[in-house]
């Protein structure tokens, strides 16, 4: 029989198959809430993109990949009810609770939200970036590393991302410059010194990439200087793209409030303006996007919907 989730009242509708989407659904369903998880590509969110994670309790190394085939298990190990579509809306439910409606058309009822939807990564403005996106130009390296093996590249950016996918792209690719628009760094200590002390590493700062050049493939870019407004050539057989990230909540839009950066205001208790709606993980208005951060909030939010829907209490 087809799986038909729209037929059924809810209690929790989980937005969001990331670390914080799916530590609230194992939280929800260990709680015996009626819960369904809706995830439109796959489980691990941006984690699986990532090349290795470190800082995860318990697991001293593991690859990004395999983090996320775990939390994949671990949600059949609780038999969740998982539906792979895009929620395009959320609208309050005339009968009492939400309804959460997809692109496809359905609307399923719910009596309480938890929004784990984490976030995109930005896009790099420059001429002709556009053009060879997949091509070159890549917002991926776990992915598009291998591509190219043993050529130069280029990684765009100053925070950790950058810094933690450069150093996985020195240890496949030949030299890595990283181009960032300033000389300080977003990214922590250790990950900028540990880059540093990489022999096929070197820095770019002050620069922007203004365009990127070739036809077919990649050749290479041209930059700008910040300071200067200078502009320089450079080779490249690919420029990797780790810019910062915006928050996935258009679908929220007009539902409830927003901060100017897209992400979602909730108190300590994951609660948003909205009673029974939680949000949870990178979407929530914060400065710290640690997965760590996202699992404890997925909990937290998992827990507190099950004593709304007790208690039916919202005091904030
Ligand atoms: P981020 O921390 O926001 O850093 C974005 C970087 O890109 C900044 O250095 C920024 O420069 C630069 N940038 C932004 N817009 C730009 C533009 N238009 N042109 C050129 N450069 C631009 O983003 P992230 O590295 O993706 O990390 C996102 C979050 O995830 C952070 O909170 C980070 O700590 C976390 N994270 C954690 C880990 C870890 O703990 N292992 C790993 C990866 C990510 P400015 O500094 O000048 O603004």
């Amino acid at each position: 029989m087809e799986f038909a989730p729209w037929e059924e009242n809810w209690d929790t509708v989980i937005i969001g198959g990331g670390p914080a989407g799916v530590t609230a659904a194992i939280y929800a369903i260990r709680g015996e809430l009626k819960t369904l998880l809706v995830e439109k590509a796959y489980t691990g969110g941006q984690i699986a993109l990532t090349n290795e994670v470190e800082n995860y309790p318990g697991f001293p190394s593991i690859s990004g990949m395999e983090l996320a085939q775990r939390l994949d298990e671990h949600l059949k190990k609780f038999e969740t009810p998982v539906l792979n579509k895009t929620v395009e809306r959320l609208a309050d439910n005339p009968d009492g609770g939400y309804l959460v409606k997809l692109a496809t058309g359905e609307k399923i009822a719910t009596k309480t939200i938890i929004i784990a939807t984490g976030s995109r990564p930005n896009l790099l403005v420059a001429k002709n970036a556009e053009k060879h996106y997949g091509k070159g130009v890549s917002y991926c390296a776990v992915c598009d590393a291998a591509f190219f093996k043993g050529q130069d590249v280029i990684v765009v950016g100053g925070g950790d991302a950058a810094m933690e996918e450069a150093q996985y792209l020195a240890s496949v690719c030949g030299h890595v410059t990283i181009v960032h628009r300033r000389e300080g760094f977003r990214a922590q200590p250790i990950a900028v010194s540990r880059t540093k002390s990489l022999p096929n590493v070197s820095f770019k700062l002050n620069y922007v990439i203004a365009e990127v050049l070739g036809d077919e493939k990649v050749t290479g870019v041209r930059l700008k200087n910040t300071q200067t407004g200078e502009e320089e050539e450079m080779a490249t057989a690919a420029v990797f793209v780790y810019i910062g990230h915006t928050p996935n909540t258009q679908f929220a839009e007009g539902f409830q409030q927003l901060a100017e950066t897209g992400e979602i205001f909730v108190d300590a208790r994951m609660r948003t303006e909205k009673p029974g709606v939680f949000a949870a993980g990178d979407v929530t208005y914060r400065s710290l996007k640690q997965m760590t951060i996202s699992v404890g909030e997925g909990a937290t939010a998992a827990i507190e919907a099950g004593r709304y829907i007790l208690n039916g209490e919202w005091p904030r």
